[in-house]
């Protein structure tokens, strides 16, 4: 079957209920707008079971998302949901984009979380946003960023809490949401939530255990993933 979509790290492909999409995580990984590219045997496997944990622990503290169902080792079923055009960022710690143009050092711990929002478009390389471009570009309404903002942050106070059993830092993530496109259509979570789209740090050693390990050439990308899934699966069993 031909891919409805194909992304960096995932395919999308329709079903027999147009309801429903199935969505296959590739080995596949980029860095830096897929400047940088390269392969990584299981990290499908791993951000599927890591992204299905997540998900499923998200739902018992009340927070929607678009998974239905897992099909195989590479497979979930989702709602076939209208993915909306903005990325939601949430920093706990400075590091990444925001310390290379804010100038502040890597680690530095914020006050507050910081949300942003970028528009999701790898032509023009997801550029930094507010709800006034968000208004006039059609992306979302202020109601929508608004809604988006105090969700983002829902989904952080539970992940920094739900990585602190897992001995690890939140330092900062990307997620989206989709419109459901039911008569009542709600805002849900949707895409992933991985080591791919999370920084984080081992609490006691600070060890990456993220993509940078792949965007910096730290070596023992597929080993720190395994780790995060072997953590993963032991806080939520
Ligand atoms: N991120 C992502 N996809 C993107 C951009 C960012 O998943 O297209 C994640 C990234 O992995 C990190 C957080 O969002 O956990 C903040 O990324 P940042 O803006 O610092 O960008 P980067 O360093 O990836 O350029």
């Amino acid at each position: 079957m031909e891919p409805l979509y194909e992304g960096k790290a995932k395919r999308l492909f329709t079903t027999d209920d147009p309801n429903v999409l199935r969505m296959e995580y590739k080995d596949e990984a980029t860095a830096f707008n897929a400047e940088k590219k390269a392969e990584f045997e299981n990290k499908g496997r791993l951000n599927t079971a890591i992204t299905l944990a997540m998900y499923r622990m998200l739902e018992t503290k009340g927070v929607e998302t678009h998974l239905l169902d897992q099909i195989d080792e590479i497979n979930l079923l989702v709602k076939n949901v209208d993915i909306l055009m903005v990325e939601v960022i949430v920093r706990n710690i400075a590091a990444g984009s925001f310390s290379k143009r804010m100038g502040v050092e890597e680690g530095t711990v914020f006050n507050s979380p910081i949300v942003e929002f970028s528009y999701k478009s790898d032509e023009l390389g997801d550029p930094l946003i507010n709800d006034d471009y968000a208004r006039e570009m059609g992306l979302a309404t202020p109601d929508e960023c608004a809604e988006l903002k105090k969700k983002a942050l829902i989904v952080n106070d539970v992940m920094i809490d739900f990585f602190k059993r897992c001995g690890l830092k939140l330092v900062d993530f990307k997620i989206e949401f989709g419109r459901t496109k039911d008569a009542d259509a709600k805002i849900v979570l949707a895409d992933e939530i991985s080591p791919d789209t999370c920084r984080l740090w081992d609490i006691e050693t600070g060890k990456k255990m993220d993509k940078d390990r792949f965007r910096q050439d730290l070596g023992g990308v597929m080993g720190a993933y395994e780790e995060v899934l072997k953590r993963v699966e032991s806080a939520t069993s």
